[in-house]
């Protein structure tokens, strides 16, 4: 068992010299730095940083976020993607302010039992927030870790989740575990990194057994990948008279609470025609396919059949409503729908 106290104090003082000046670093908040890093999961920090300005001047507060209506929240998550994160986190808020008067609990049990946080949000918000003795394991920490003590059985394994775990909460032990926590994780981001890792200027060059073994590249080893499955759906690309946009809240995994044309599983015209149907619109249906479109999500290949449907009419409800295309932003409107309205408008523009 490695003897963490000289690496520790040699990543405190690397991070001391050398951290970014980030707006999340600024603060303490437990609720900021919990928004921080839920839009940091899958998400890079410069795509992250004005997403976090906005939405912290938008809703300051768990209170201002349980308050807001969800299309709200998702309206300012658009473009991020991952938009459960964005439902997760308006739910958490909810329950923080139903149990706990509006404030994230300093108890990690009670952290965790809210909807979202998970044994890594709990640990930042713990440790950078209340300075707890608290671990982390995400994609860059894991990183580390598994190249200072040569880990070589694959991520996601359960012996490989627990020597990492354990190896974190070896380091949290002691001072500043908050800025401990943080260094790990910025060295992964900038010094230990997945190609031409820059050992030379490496905190822990000295104790690092890749380092020592020239083991370096072949670490971590990755965890078997599954192929993302296909999935066939099929679009509406649904317009009024007078040319708005008919649109519905999807359901479900894949999109739920989002905005977006309608969207079903199926392919060619009698499934659009039929999705017509169960959205509650009547209209003129293209007789042939406006365009496919094709995204890829973490887990899902989907391929999109688009259909028209000219002079469509139906009642607007909570689940139903016509837009024009300039109000569009005000909505949390999933990359697919900006594709499928592309391809619905190059063909109308041949
Ligand atoms: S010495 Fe190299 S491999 Fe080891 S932790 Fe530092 S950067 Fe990563």
């Amino acid at each position: 068992m490695l003897d963490w106290s000289s690496p520790r104090a040699k990543l405190l003082a690397w991070y001391d010299a050398h951290a970014r000046d980030l707006p999340w670093r600024r603060t303490r908040d437990p609720y900021a730095i919990w928004v921080s890093e839920v839009m940091l999961q899958q998400t890079r920090v410069e795509t992250v940083i004005p997403y976090y300005t906005r939405f912290l001047a938008r809703f300051p507060s768990a209170l201002a976020l349980a308050d807001a209506p969800l299309d709200d929240v998702l309206a300012h998550w658009s473009g991020l993607g991952y938009y459960r994160r964005a439902r997760l986190l308006h739910e958490g808020a909810r329950a923080v302010v139903r149990d706990h008067g509006g404030q994230l609990p300093r108890e990690p049990a009670q952290r965790r039992a809210l909807p979202g946080i998970g044994a890594y949000t709990a640990g930042a918000i713990g440790s950078i927030a209340f300075d707890l003795p608290e671990p982390i394991v995400d994609g860059n920490v894991a990183r580390v870790l598994t190249r200072v003590l040569d880990i070589d059985s694959p991520l996601g394994d359960r012996a490989t989740e627990r020597a990492l775990w354990s190896a974190a909460a070896a380091l949290a032990e002691g001072e500043r575990p908050g800025a401990l926590n943080q260094a790990l994780m910025e060295l992964g981001a900038r010094v230990c990194v997945p190609v031409n890792a820059r050992c030379g200027g490496c905190p822990l060059a000295d104790v690092c057994a890749a380092n020592k073994l020239g083991r370096v590249d072949e670490l971590p080893v990755a965890a078997a990948k599954k192929p993302p499955k296909p999935v066939q759906l099929v679009a509406l690309v649904a317009r009024s008279r007078d040319g708005k946009l008919w649109l519905a809240r999807s359901e479900g995994s894949l999109f739920g609470g989002l905005w977006g044309c309608p969207l079903s599983q199926g392919a060619g015209r009698k499934a659009a025609s039929l999705l017509g149907e169960s959205s509650g619109l009547s209209g003129r249906l293209s007789r042939a396919m406006l365009g496919s479109v094709t995204h890829v999500l973490t887990h899902r290949a989907l391929t999109v059949d688009v259909f028209g449907l000219q002079n469509a009419e139906g009642a607007e409800h909570e689940n139903l409503k016509r837009l024009a295309d300039s109000e569009l932003s005000t909505l949390g409107i999933a990359t697919l729908t900006r594709k499928i309205l592309a391809a619905a408008a190059r063909r109308v523009a041949t």
